[in-house]
Parts: C-alpha cells; sequence; structure tokens
C-alpha cells in the first residue's frame, strides 16, 4: 500500500475516518457517553469542527488529541478522527449497512459496572461477533462505586496477570467480574486506565460518562485500535463518486424533506445526480444542496447550517434534493457521476434485495421502519416459529388491517408495528375488524407481547 498523507488534497486516495456505532443495555449510559463526547470534543476543539444535528458527530484527532492531553500524540496517527452515529443502541447498529456489513467499523459496548452484564450486552456482543465488528467495552459509572475518587491521581493499574486476591478495591473486583463475563464469551480481556499496552485484546476502559473521567482513554483506546486494525480498510479513493447510507429522513424549513446521511465512500457534491433507496423503488434525483451545521459559535445568529460544495467521506451530511419523500432510513444513497443511472440503480437495487424477508400465505403482517429492522424483527419471527404474511417499511395504514383480517387463524389476524405510526383510521378499523395492533421499539418486547396475545387466544380457545 502507498504511503498516504491524509491532508494531501492531491492524492485521490486517502484515509477516511473509522464510524463508531455505540451498542449496550438500556440505561447502561449510552446516550449519557454520546453526549459527553459531543459536549467534551465542543468545548475542547475547535467548535466548527464538531458536526451536530446530522445524525452523527465527527470528532477530529487534534480534539481527540487536546481532549486526551499527553494520552495522545496526534503525530502517531495518520487516520483523520473518529464519526461517531448519534442513535445508539442495536437497532441503529443492525439497520445501518455499507454494502451489504455493517456501517460502523467500530464499536463501543457500555456496560454499567455496577450492574454488569445484562441480556442486551449479550446481545450486543452477539450482533457484533456476527457482524465481525471490533470493538471495546466502556465499563461505566465508575463514580458510583464507594471509595472513587476522581481526584485521586494514581492511575488505577490493573492487568490481567494480576491476581484476584491482590484486587483492592471495589471497582477491581466489578471490573474483574466483567472481564470474567467476556472470557466466558470467549474473549481475551484486559483493561485500561492510562492507556500503555494495547495488545490483541478487547479493551476494558473505565470511565464515568456522567463526569467525564475516563472518556479520553477510551477516545484514546478507539483511536489507537482503529489505526492498528482498520487502516487498510480506511483507505479510499476520495476523488470517486460517493457512496453513503441514509440515517434518518427529516423536513428542513426552506429544505423541504431531506435526509441526513452518513458517506462512507468518495465524494458527494452540490451538483451531482444521486440515486436513493425509497419505500417503492429507487429514487433518482439532483442534489440541491448539501447542508453541514454550523460552527456552534455561529449558530445563534446565524441559520443553523451552512451550504458546502462536496463532502468526502466519512461524515455526515443533510442531503436536499427534490422527491426525497420516500427515501428510507439505513437505505443506500449513490452519486451517479461518470457512470449510467441504470448501473447506479441496479446497485441501489441490489443492495435493499439482499435484505430478505421470508413471507408465507398465511401469517401475521409486520410493518417497521426500516429496512433492516424489518429484517431483524421478520428473523427473530423465523426463529420462533411465527409466519408472517406481508413485511414492509412504513406507517401501519388500513390497508394493512385489510391484509390481516384476510388471515385465517385468529392468532395470525395481527400487526406488529416497530418505530412506525399508526394512522387513525388504522386504528378505527382495526378495532372494527378484530386485528390487534402491537407495537414497541424493542424486538424482543415487541415479540413478547404478541406472543402473550397468542397464548391468551389458545387459553380461550380450550
Ligand atoms: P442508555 O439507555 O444506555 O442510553 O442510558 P442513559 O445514557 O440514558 O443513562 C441512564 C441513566 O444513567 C441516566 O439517568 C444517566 O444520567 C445515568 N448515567 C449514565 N452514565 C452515568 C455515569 O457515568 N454515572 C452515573 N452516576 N450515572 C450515569
Amino acid at each position: 500500500m502507498a504511503e498516504h498523507t491524509p491532508h494531501d488534497t492531491n492524492e485521490s486516495s486517502s484515509l477516511r475516518t473509522p464510524i463508531v456505532a455505540v451498542l449496550g443495555h438500556v440505561d447502561h449510559g449510552k446516550t449519557t457517553l454520546l453526549d459527553k463526547i459531543r459536549g467534551s470534543a465542543v468545548t475542547e476543539g475547535e467548535a466548527g469542527a464538531i458536526t451536530q444535528h446530522i445524525g452523527s458527530t465527527a470528532v477530529p484527532l487534534s480534539v481527540i488529541g487536546e481532549m486526551a492531553g499527553d494520552l495522545v500524540d496526534p503525530t502517531d496517527f495518520d487516520l483523520p478522527g473518529l464519526l461517531f452515529i448519534d442513535t445508539p443502541g442495536h437497532h441503529s447498529f443492525s439497520t445501518l449497512r455499507s454494502r451489504g456489513g455493517a456501517l460502523a467499523d467500530i464499536a463501543i459496548v457500555v456496560v454499567d459496572v455496577t450492574d454488569g452484564f445484562q441480556p442486551q450486552t449479550e446481545e450486543a456482543l452477539d450482533i457484533l461477533k456476527r457482524t465481525q465488528t471490533p470493538f471495546i467495552v466502556a465499563a461505566n459509572k465508575v463514580d458510583t462505586i464507594p471509595g472513587w475518587n476522581p481526584n485521586d491521581d494514581q492511575p488505577i493499574q490493573a492487568s490481567k496477570d494480576r491476581q484476584p486476591d491482590r484486587v483492592q478495591s471495589d471497582l477491581d473486583e466489578r471490573l474483574y467480574e466483567l472481564i470474567g463475563h467476556l472470557s466466558d464469551e470467549g474473549f481475551s480481556a484486559d483493561f485500561y486506565w492510562r492507556v500503555q499496552n494495547f495488545q490483541n485484546n478487547i479493551g476494558v476502559v473505565p470511565l464515568s460518562a456522567l463526569t467525564g473521567e475516563g472518556v479520553p482513554d477510551l477516545l484514546t483506546v478507539l483511536m489507537g485500535l482503529s489505526q492498528r486494525y482498520l487502516k487498510e480498510e480506511m483507505a479510499i479513493d476520495v476523488a470517486g463518486p460517493g457512496a453513503g447510507t441514509v440515517l434518518e429522513v427529516t423536513d428542513e424549513r426552506g429544505f423541504g424533506t431531506t435526509i441526513d446521511a452518513v458517506v462512507y465512500d468518495g465524494t458527494i457534491r452540490a451538483d451531482d445526480q444521486i440515486v436513493v433507496g425509497g419505500l417503492e423503488e429507487p429514487i433518482v434525483t439532483e442534489v440541491r444542496a448539501l447542508l453541514q451545521p454550523r460552527p456552534l459559535a455561529e449558530i445563534r445568529t446565524e441559520k443553523e447550517f451552512e451550504k458546502v460544495d462536496s463532502v468526502a467521506a466519512a461524515a455526515g451530511v443533510k442531503i436536499a434534493a427534490p422527491d426525497l419523500d420516500d427515501a428510507m432510513a439505513g437505505a443506500p444513497v449513490r452519486v451517479v457521476r461518470d457512470r449510467p443511472v441504470e448501473e447506479v440503480i441496479a446497485e441501489v437495487e441490489a443492495e435493499l434485495a439482499a435484505v430478505e424477508v421470508q413471507t408465507e400465505e398465511e401469517g401475521i403482517v409486520v410493518k417497521a421502519d426500516t429496512l433492516g429492522s424489518l429484517e431483524a424483527i421478520s428473523s427473530t419471527l423465523a426463529d420462533e416459529e411465527i409466519p408472517i404474511m406481508r413485511a414492509e417499511v412504513g406507517d401501519v395504514a388500513p390497508r394493512d388491517i385489510r391484509v390481516a383480517e384476510t388471515a385465517n387463524e385468529p392468532t395470525h389476524r395481527a400487526i406488529l408495528a416497530f418505530g412506525v405510526d399508526i394512522l387513525d383510521d388504522a386504528v378505527a378499523l382495526a378495532d372494527q375488524e378484530d386485528v390487534g395492533i402491537f407495537e414497541h421499539d424493542v424486538i424482543y418486547q415487541l415479540i413478547e407481547d404478541y406472543s402473550e396475545h397468542v397464548t391468551a387466544i389458545e387459553e380461550s380457545q380450550q
């Protein structure tokens, strides 16, 4: 591989920013951690370099360097920084893809040290194993451990060689417990206070998302891991036509329907023709504006977004273009440039077709907010041997009730709704036709609610 200088714009090949996702059990501190990273980065760095409100947050290497002080020597790295996906959780991790793989290149699994491994922690590890995504464990809420003293300058020195009988603090004990779980899962683990010897192990970084203690260490370990293991994958042809993933479809005053996207390859320009995955079919349109947040200092007086001429991977961007109403979260965005548009449409279609949902003549109806979530729910339903008659992205509408009411089995007269709205006339019709609508934004709970309903029907039939 050729030598790269990240800032050398004359060279078409460049190293892009690794994309980071945050996973973990509910209430273990994912949102707080992301807020802290965003907040600290904004206070410590040049605010202009931080992107906000477009579904992802870029933290440049220079800012990580400032936050981490003597932990990081920016000249040791040639990756340009880290790009965090703002929506934490398994759902966003699984639904956001790039060319069939996970959109995120690396993940943080947040574990509340006082609560330990929980079902969604296991789930997160399963997902990361399946997608072969490297990760690091944030052992969160250390500030709640009795005896924890954030002003104590002495770093907690710990290594896997240390014997349990020498465990001195409650925190050590809990960290050992975490590491024990990781080993049970087949991972080898080590943990760090001040990063010194990152080896080929899972990093467990003790921290407090609330106070910020340990957050620079986390960023340092992430940077180190990325530099060491992801560098080759981060080499892209920056000048090539941009490829990205839709994070969210939003309305933006003055721009109509826009999409928030993460560009993970090439460059998108303000005059590009693009193809975006849509609810019915790929949308072919022309970029009207590329928007990125203004430097925070200017936001109070000026408009929140500024127009930019181009955005190179990896970066978040808000894209304004005609005809985006049917754009789909989780779907691909592709720049057409110098290629026949048919080729790009076929590419987008192929990517969407890779998401397969098996449907039967008899079964329930599933409606979900993204293709990825539809796929996740469908595969869980298949495991539970619950047949699906129709699976679609979109709100629950009267026509879905019409489909559900054709089911022969009373237990199949049901709609599972995930992350979507249920239209008022659909509710009325469902009441009238005795079709059950179940909604939840946690997949296993959605299916559990439905299963309870099935049990109730079966019991009443006996
Ligand atoms: P999420 O569901 O994983 O996104 O968890 P949240 O970030 O919403 O956090 C759940 C609760 O834990 C909130 O009340 C947070 O204030 C609290 N919390 C998160 N991180 C910490 C931490 O490091 N220390 C303490 N004491 N509380 C925390």
